[in-house]
């Protein structure tokens, strides 16, 4: 089949989960048989979110090829199964950058360089590019930003000659938001229709409208709105508040978006979603009526995603368990050995998280003091199992001035370190350890019963790694080296197997678990987590 493809685009506001919209769309067209790729464009200069801190556009998603990525992926690979990569997620930085690259090289040959045609050929490239060799039925590309905006423009510009190149091949979904004014008791469609409008004016008339809203629309008001906008009827859909998102792609096919997008892209189907696997996970979410506690130590707490993949694999992994995840997220700055008792007793497991930076780092030793000395279910991520290792060292094996080298870089017990080979180079993100890498396992080991077996694949994202120059004498005071990479002999995994479940990954395990996937590592800590309940 010719490959179909689809843009969702935003309007009025940001944050109306447009890429929840795009997965939950993923989803119901795979559960029809389709092969199925999705891509997000963000607007913004950096060339990569990697440089991104937190704060500005919450976690960093990392692919198995090593691109450092928007969390919208994240949302992708939990929804569907799908593997993203650096093809994945466009920025506009990275466009420009490869076309003043080839303008440097005087690919161009002397021509004026110009946003239309060269700017906007290089966003068409990287659509088309996926769709190439028809090996998916459909791409969907997701642009962030919202109509209107400026820098959204070319990205806009591309669809709008995409559209005309494909023809019927060719799909826009566009996303408003319609406000419930409370002191009216009313709905309003005025924002939409002005949205709708502005996308008109760039060239692009929307085939579907998806409204995003706290209160049910009525029926009148989605003609209405079908009306104003040259939409079909049929073809505006409404998006209420869900307890949770992946009851999305059941609100999305109850109003047959699927089937809409089917018709209106001239591609042949019948029958039904298999939605089984779905529907049986929605099920466990709503029965799970006993809570798991865990306690979330980071420093980006009062973030809402700083977090989202730990978040979200931890509330996969409670669901599987018949459990609900509750998840208590401490500030690793405001803790200290005086206050860890009253923070962390009660909690049934703690995760101590990944991060960069000295900031907070005291405050994840108390913790992991308290965790080991209490024999609590811990999982230590990336800085999370450094801190771990970092808190061995000065506790148990007496080396009190025991750091990584990224906090203190002249410590004589630098038990976390850059390896020789990386001190070299010091470009800005050049030298990170990042995407998938090979990891062998011990047998007989918590991580390697967890996983079920010995040869895993990983996600890394880190500078600094375990000092092998010390592990001997970790090995031997009971902190062992469990999991390392089978080329590089890295240590990848540690775990202290007198505790109930005390294990540090250096990769993170969170990035893979996805919703008909939890990960066997976050399976495995959330049943010693219950267990420690009891
Ligand atoms: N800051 C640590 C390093 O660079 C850990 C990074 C992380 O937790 N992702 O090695």
């Amino acid at each position: 089949m010719e490959t179909r493809y689809i843009f969702v685009t935003g309007g009025v506001v940001s944050s109306l989960g447009k890429g929840i919209i795009s997965s939950s769309l993923a989803r119901l067209l795979l559960a029809r048989g389709f092969s199925v790729t999705i891509q997000k464009f963000d607007p913004y200069i950096n060339v990569d979110p990697g440089t991104l801190n937190p704060y500005e556009h919450g976690e960093c998603y990392v692919t198995e090829d090593g691109y450092e990525a928007d969390l919208d992926l994240g949302h992708y690979e939990r929804f569907t199964d799908i593997r993203t990569s650096r093809a994945s997620n466009v920025t506009t930085g990275r466009i420009y950058q490869s076309v003043i690259n080839k303008e440097r090289r005087g690919d161009y040959l002397g021509k004026t360089v110009q946003v239309v045609p060269h700017i906007t050929d290089a966003i068409k490239n990287a659509v088309k590019h996926l769709g190439a060799s028809e090996k998916y039925d459909f791409v969907i590309t997701e642009i962030g930003g919202t109509v209107g905006d400026i820098e959204s423009l070319p990205f806009l510009e591309a669809v709008r000659q995409l559209r005309w190149e494909l023809g019927g091949r060719c799909v826009c979904v566009h996303l408003t938001y319609v406000p419930y004014i409370r002191a009216a008791k009313e709905l309003k469609t005025k924002p939409t229709q002005h949205s709708v409008k502005q996308l008109q004016q760039v060239g692009i008339q929307p085939d579907v409208l998806v409204l995003r809203t706290e209160m049910e629309i009525p029926e009148g008001m989605l003609r209405k709105v079908a009306q104003f906008c040259n939409v079909s009827e049929n073809a505006v859909v409404q998006s209420v508040d869900a307890p949770s998102i992946y009851e999305v792609p059941l609100l999305m096919h109850d109003q047959k978006l699927d089937n809409i997008i089917l018709e209106k892209t001239g591609t042949p189907y019948s029958g039904e979603p298999d939605l089984t696997a779905w529907n049986q996970y929605l099920s466990l979410l709503h029965e799970a009526k006993d809570e798991v506690k865990i306690a979330l130590v980071g420093k980006y707490v009062e973030l809402q995603d700083a977090y989202k993949s730990i978040d979200e694999a931890l509330l996969q992994a409670a669901t599987y368990n018949g459990h609900k995840a509750h998840i208590c997220y401490v500030s690793a700055e405001r803790l200290h050995d005086g206050n860890v008792d009253e923070l962390l007793s009660g909690m049934d497991g703690v995760i101590v998280a990944p991060g960069f930076g000295q900031r907070g780092t005291e405050g994840k030793y108390s913790a992991l003091k308290w965790c080991r000395e209490h024999d609590v279910p811990t999982f230590g991520i990336c800085l999370g199992m450094q801190s771990m290792v970092v808190e061995f060292a000065r506790n148990v094996l007496g080396m009190d001035a025991a750091n990584s080298a990224e906090m203190d870089p002249d410590t004589p017990y630098n038990v976390i370190d850059l390896m020789e080979e990386q001190k070299t180079i010091t470009y800005m993100g050049g030298t990170m350890r990042l995407g998938s890498y090979d990891c062998h396992l011990q047998s007989g080991t918590k991580v390697a019963e967890a996983y079920g077996c010995s040869d895993i694949k990983e996600r890394h994202r880190h500078r600094y790694e375990f000092n092998e120059k010390f592990r001997a004498q970790f090995e031997a005071a009971g902190m062992k080296c469990v999991g390392e990479n089978p080329e590089t002999h890295l240590v990848e995994v540690v775990e202290i197997p007198s505790l109930k479940w005390y294990v540090g990954t250096q990769y993170h395990p969170e990035y893979s678990s996805t919703v008909l996937h939890p990960h066997p590592l976050f399976m495995s800590f959330i049943r010693a987590a219950i267990e420690n309940k009891k």
